[in-house]
C-alpha cells in the first residue's frame, strides 16, 4: 500500500501543472473565503449596530412618524373646517364662490386654487364642468296643468283673445290658492305679473316680479332659463318703462352679480351671452345718467374686479380638470380617501421635491345625514410645506441627538435602512431615516480599520499572485531544461558515435590489410589520431563541465604572460584550421601582457572560441585572433565573418546545453552546447568575463576580458 502510494505521489508531483492546481486551490480559495468572511463580518457588525440603534430610538422614530402624519392630516382637517361653512352646506354657489375667492390659506400655507366638486365628482364651482350645456337648446316642454288644463285655456283666451286682462289676472290669482306644484305656481306668478304690466299697474307688477324672483329663483321658466334671471330681466324692463333708472340699474347689477357668482349654474356659453347683454345695458345706462348713481358705479367696478378673479379661477380650473384631476381622482379612489380626505403629491417636472405641488382634499359632508355631498380641493405650493416638514423633522431628530434624511420613498437610499419610517398620510408616501451621527474619532477608526483590513487582504492577494507568476516561470524553465538535457544526451551520443565509427572502420581496414600503399597506411594512422583526439576532447569537455557543475573545478591561477597563452592556442589550432581551409591571423601587442590566470583553462577557452568561429563561419574562411590591452584589462578577441547570432538568442547561448537551431549546420558541424558554457565558467572563475558582438550574416566577435593590475 505504502509503495503504491509512493509511486502515486512521485507520479503526481512529477507534473508541475498539477502542483499548480493544488497550489491555487489550496491558497487562493481559502484566501478568497477569508476575504469574503471578513466582508460579511463587517456587514453583520453594521446590522448589529443598526439593530441596537433601532431598539434605542424606535420610540422617537415612531413619535416623529406620528407627528409628520398628523401634520398632513392637519391640512385635511383645516380644509374640512372650510367645507363645513354654511355656504357649502346649503350648496349656495354665490356664497361658495365668495368663499373660494376669500380663502387664501389653510393652516397658514398659501393656496393657489380652491374647487368644489359635487357628489358625482363633477366640478360645480367655479363653473359646472358638465353643466346643463344642452338646456338652452332643449325644446321647452308644455306645462302639464292636470285637472286645471281647461281652466287655464279659458283664462288664456280671456287674456289674449278677448283682451280682458283684469278678469284673467283675477282668474290666475284664484288658481294660486289651490295646492299646485312649484313649477305651475311659478308659471302662474309670471302670468299674473305680466298681466299687471299690461294693465299698467306698476306697483302690483313690481311686487309680483319680486315675489317671483324670490320664491322661484332657481326654477326654470318654460324656455329653460331660471325664473331668477327671467324675473329680473322683466323687472328691469318694467323699471325702464316707469322711468325708474336707479332701480333698473340695481336690478341689472344684481343680475350681473348672480351670473358672475354662478348663482344659476349656467353653462359657460349661456353665461357669457347673458353677461354680455346685461353688461351692455348697464354701461348704456351708466353713460346716460352721468354724474348721478355713484353707489351703482362703485358696485359696478367692484363686480368687474370679482369677475376678473373668477375668470382667472375658471381658467385655472379648466386646466386642472384637463391635466391633473383625472389622475388625482383615481389616486384618491385607490387610497380610499374620498370619504375622509387626504393629501396628494403632484410631481414637478424637475423632480425636485420643493417644486412638487400639494393637493389637499376634504369631503363636504351633510352634518344631518353624515353623507358625503361633494369634495373640496385646495392646491397649495409645495415649497413652504416642505420647509415646514423639514424643520419639524430636523428639530425633532436634533433634540434626540440624531440626524435625519427624508424625501419621496423611491428616492431615499435604502442600504442604510437602520431607522426608517414612512409618512403615508400623503400619497405617494414620504420616507424619513434616522442616523446616529458618527464622531470624528469613530469615523477615523472605521476608516483606519477598513484600510488595514482591505490593505492586508489586498497585499496577500498580490503576494499570492507574485508567487504564482514566479512558480509558473520556474516551471517553464524546468521544462526547457528538461528538453535541453534530452537534446544534450542525443547530441553527445551522436558526437561519440561518429569518431568511434571512423576508428572501428580504420582499425578493421588495417587489421585485414586492406590498403594499397604505405602512404595510405600513414594517412589511416593520422586519421586514427585525429578521431581519437576528437573523442578525447569531447570527453574532456564533458568531464570538465561536470566538474564545473559539481563545483569541483579549481583554477590553478598563476602570474602568466597572456601573449604566450594566445600564441600557444593559435599554434595548436593551425592544423585544424588548415585542414578546413581557414586562414587565421594573429595580432599581438608589442609589450607583454601579464595577468593572473589558469594557463590551461584560458588556453581551452580560446580554443573553444576558435572552434566555434570555425564551425559557424559559413562560407567565410577567415578568422582573426587578437590580444589587446587597456590600462585596466587585457582583451582576447576571436573574430569570424560567419553566420552571426540572432539578437533574440543573445542571452541564451551561454547556457549549458543550449544550441541555436541551425537548419543547415546542425548535422555537419558537431557540438553539444557546452563550449560557451565552459568558456563562461572559466572566465568568471578567474575573475574575468566573456562578451560578444554579432551581426547576422556578417560575423561575430567574442571578447575574453581579464582584469589587470593589483586586483584579481
Ligand atoms: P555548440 O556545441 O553548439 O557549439 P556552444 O555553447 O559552443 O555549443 O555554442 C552555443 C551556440 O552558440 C551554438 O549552437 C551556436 O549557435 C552559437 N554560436 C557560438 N559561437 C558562435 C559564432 N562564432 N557564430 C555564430 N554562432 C555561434
Amino acid at each position: 500500500l505504502i509503495k503504491s502510494f509512493q509511486t502515486f505521489k512521485n507520479k503526481f508531483w512529477a507534473s508541475p501543472s498539477r502542483v499548480l492546481i493544488i497550489f491555487t486551490i489550496g491558497i487562493i480559495l481559502p484566501a478568497g473565503l477569508l476575504g469574503y468572511l471578513g466582508f460579511r463580518s463587517f456587514q453583520y457588525e453594521g446590522i448589529l449596530l443598526s439593530k441596537q440603534s433601532e431598539q434605542r430610538y424606535a420610540a422617537i422614530a415612531d413619535l416623529m412618524q406620528k407627528n409628520a402624519n398628523d401634520f398632513f392630516s392637519g391640512l385635511v382637517d383645516s380644509l374640512r373646517v372650510i367645507s363645513g361653512f354654511e355656504a357649502f352646506q346649503q350648496w349656495n354657489s354665490p356664497e361658495m364662490i365668495r368663499r373660494l375667492l376669500g380663502t387664501l390659506d389653510i393652516k397658514g400655507f398659501p393656496i393657489k386654487e380652491l374647487y368644489v366638486f359635487d357628489e358625482q365628482d363633477q366640478m360645480v364651482v367655479p363653473f359646472h364642468s358638465e353643466s346643463h350645456e344642452d338646456s338652452s337648446t332643449a325644446i321647452p316642454k308644455d306645462l302639464d296643468w292636470g285637472p286645471f288644463t281647461d281652466e287655464i285655456h279659458r283664462l288664456e283666451r280671456l287674456e289674449f283673445v278677448e283682451r280682458n286682462v283684469a278678469e284673467a289676472v283675477k282668474g290666475y290669482s284664484s288658481l294660486r290658492i289651490k295646492t299646485l306644484p312649484d313649477r305651475l305656481q311659478a308659471a302662474l306668478l309670471k302670468n299674473i305679473a305680466s298681466g299687471y304690466r299690461k294693465m299698467n299697474d306698476w306697483r302690483s307688477a313690481e311686487a309680483t316680479y319680486l315675489e317671483l324672483t324670490k320664491r322661484f329663483d332657481q326654477f326654470p321658466d318654460p324656455a329653460g332659463y331660471p325664473m331668477g334671471i327671467l324675473g329680473r330681466q322683466l323687472l328691469a324692463e318694467l323699471y325702464d318703462a316707469a322711468g325708474q333708472n336707479g332701480k333698473a340699474l340695481s336690478t341689472r347689477l344684481d343680475l350681473v352679480e348672480g351670473l358672475i357668482l354662478s348663482r344659476w349654474g349656467l353653462s359657460a356659453s349661456q353665461q357669457t351671452l347673458l353677461l354680455k347683454q346685461v353688461k351692455d345695458a348697464i354701461s348704456q345706462q351708466l353713460t346716460r345718467s352721468l354724474g348721478s348713481n355713484d353707489g351703482a358705479r362703485s358696485r359696478w367696478t367692484q363686480l368687474q374686479s370679482i369677475q376678473a378673479r373668477t375668470d382667472s379661477l375658471r381658467r385655472a380650473a379648466q386646466d386642472f380638470l384637463r391635466s391633473e384631476w383625472p389622475e388625482a381622482i383615481k389616486r384618491l379612489r385607490s387610497q380610499g380617501w374620498l370619504d375622509k380626505g387626504g393629501v396628494l403629491l403632484v410631481d414637478s417636472p424637475t423632480g425636485d421635491l420643493r417644486e412638487h405641488e400639494l393637493m389637499v382634499f376634504s369631503p363636504i359632508v351633510d352634518p344631518a345625514t353624515n353623507r358625503r355631498e361633494g369634495l373640496l380641493v385646495a392646491i397649495a405650493n409645495g415649497e413652504p410645506v416642505w420647509k415646514a416638514v423639514d424643520t419639524m423633522l430636523m428639530n425633532q431628530a436634533q433634540s434626540a441627538g440624531l440626524k435625519v434624511g427624508w424625501g419621496r420613498s423611491s428616492f431615499v437610499p435604502s442600504w442604510k435602512a437602520s431607522l426608517e419610517r414612512s409618512i403615508d398620510a400623503v400619497n405617494p408616501p414620504l420616507t424619513f431615516q434616522l442616523f446616529e451621527p458618527i464622531s470624528d474619532a469613530q469615523r477615523n477608526f472605521l476608516h483606519r480599520r477598513m484600510w488595514t483590513y482591505g490593505g492586508m487582504i489586498g497585499l496577500s492577494f498580490v503576494v499570492i499572485l507574485i508567487g504564482l507568476i514566479v512558480m509558473l516561470q520556474a516551471i517553464q524553465r524546468e521544462k526547457e531544461n528538461a528538453n535541453l538535457k534530452a537534446e544534450f544526451v542525443a547530441n553527445v551520443s551522436h558526437e561519440l558515435r561518429t569518431p568511434l565509427a571512423a576508428i572501428s572502420y580504420i582499425g578493421e581496414k588495417l587489421n585485414l590489410g586492406r590498403y594499397r600503399t604505405q602512404e595510405e597506411v600513414k594517412e589511416f594512422y593520422a586519421m586514427l589520431g585525429e578521431e581519437t583526439n576528437h573523442l578525447r576532447e569531447l570527453i574532456e569537455d564533458i568531464l570538465d563541465f561536470s566538474k564545473m557543475m559539481g563545483g569541483k573545478k579549481v583554477y590553478q591561477r598563476e602570474t602568466a604572460q597572456l601573449n604566450s597563452v594566445v600564441q600557444e592556442a593559435y599554434d595548436r589550432f593551425q592544423t585544424k584550421a588548415k585542414a578546413h581551409g581557414f586562414t587565421v591571423s594573429l595580432e599581438l601587442p608589442g609589450e607583454s601582457v601579464v595577468v593572473t590566470i589558469d594557463r590551461r583553462a584560458t588556453g581551452q577557452a580560446i580554443l573553444n572560441l576558435l572552434d566555434n568561429a570555425l564551425k559557424y563561419s559559413g562560407d567565410s574562411r577567415e578568422i582573426r585572433l587578437r590580444l589587446a590591452v587597456s590600462p585596466t584589462e587585457a582583451i582576447v578577441s576571436v573574430q569570424d565573418f560567419g553566420i552571426g547570432i540572432p539578437p533574440h538568442e543573445k542571452d541564451k547561448i551561454f547556457e549549458k546545453f543550449y544550441r541555436v537551431q541551425h537548419a543547415l549546420t546542425r548535422d555537419t558541424l558537431g557540438g553539444v552546447g557546452l563550449g560557451l558554457a565552459i568558456v563562461k565558467h572559466i572566465m568568471e572563475g578567474q575573475g574575468g568575463s566573456v562578451t560578444f558582438a554579432s551581426e547576422t550574416q556578417r560575423g561575430t566577435t567574442f571578447f575574453l576580458k581579464f582584469p589587470r593590475g593589483g586586483y584579481s
